[in-house]
């Protein structure tokens, strides 16, 4: 393989956002992230999902990051709103994160786009025939050239991209609290996509997929199962599937591959029968 070149994320983007305005104003009810089990429509989840200002801190945190951009970007480059899945909404793969990267997708406002990560992950989707990006005719490693942006028109295949909670925490650390109140978000995905196998991006991921699944009535093993790369624990009629973190941390220093990333992906194919 070639050696990799990163495009784009040094560079302004000038791709108009597309952002889904929310339904109604901003709610920060501690309890609305609750009442999003009425709800029967995936388009109409990620509506109310963008109108959530349950948790004071991270709703703060979303405005500090927009008055403190990363060198080359300015304040108006920011979405910093709740982040909605990103994929086909009928899918059979759930890929689930960690929280947007203040930088990355809290700025662009689409699930794992705008950082180093999100190249990574969408390289290997690319690669294992999970998605496609108009216009691109190459892939090198871990990167598309170009990097994938709003506006890039990408499609993914029977994948769709979640994450446990929906708004940038400081550190990527949220409290507990927050992890909870954002959780009936996840559940509600699962209950709508009902994916036949779940990639899990890391511990974090992984645990809130066990005791999503376990809140929802599925028959989690006890103890719960601890993450692995790798990893696949069957639970009930769903097949929750391990893999590393695609973050600089653990591509940097080779834990993960891109040929270990694309493996996952192509056994979850499998699995799931695509
Ligand atoms: S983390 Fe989740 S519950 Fe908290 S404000 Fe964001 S979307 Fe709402």
């Amino acid at each position: 393989m070639g050696k990799t070149k990163v495009m784009g994320h040094s560079a302004r983007q000038t791709t108009p956002l597309h952002v889904p305005t929310p339904q109604h104003d901003p709610v920060d009810s501690p309890d609305y992230p609750q009442a999003c089990s009425n709800i029967d429509q995936h388009e109409q989840l990620e509506n109310y999902i963008r109108a959530c200002q349950a948790c004071p801190r991270l709703v703060d945190y979303r405005a500090w990051i927009t008055d403190h951009p990363a060198p080359g970007f300015t304040s108006a480059d920011y979405v910093s709103l709740p982040l909605p899945s990103f994929g086909d909404p009928q899918a059979s793969i759930l890929v689930v994160g960690l929280a947007p990267s203040a930088h990355g997708s809290n700025r662009t406002g689409r699930m794992f786009t705008g950082d180093r990560s999100g190249d990574y992950l969408f390289a290997s989707l690319i690669r294992t025939g999970l998605a496609q990006m108009p216009g691109l005719e190459e892939v090198r490693d871990n990167t598309c050239l170009p990097a994938p942006h709003v506006g890039d028109h990408m499609e993914l295949n029977h994948v769709l991209l979640a994450a446990p909670v929906r708004c940038v925490p400081p550190d990527n650390k949220p409290t507990s609290l927050e992890r909870a109140r954002c959780g009936p978000y996840l559940a509600r995905e699962l209950d709508l996509v009902a994916p036949s196998v779940i990639v899990a991006l890391g511990a974090f991921g992984w645990e809130a997929v066990c005791k999503t699944l376990a809140e929802q009535g599925y028959t989690v093993p006890k103890p719960r199962p601890t993450f692995g790369h790798g990893k696949t624990v069957e639970i009930d009629q769903v097949t929750l599937l391990g893999c590393y973190h695609p973050s600089p941390h653990n591509t940097y220093t080779g834990r993960l591959t891109p040929q270990g990333i694309d493996d996952i992906f192509t056994r979850a194919k499998l699995l799931a029968g695509v």
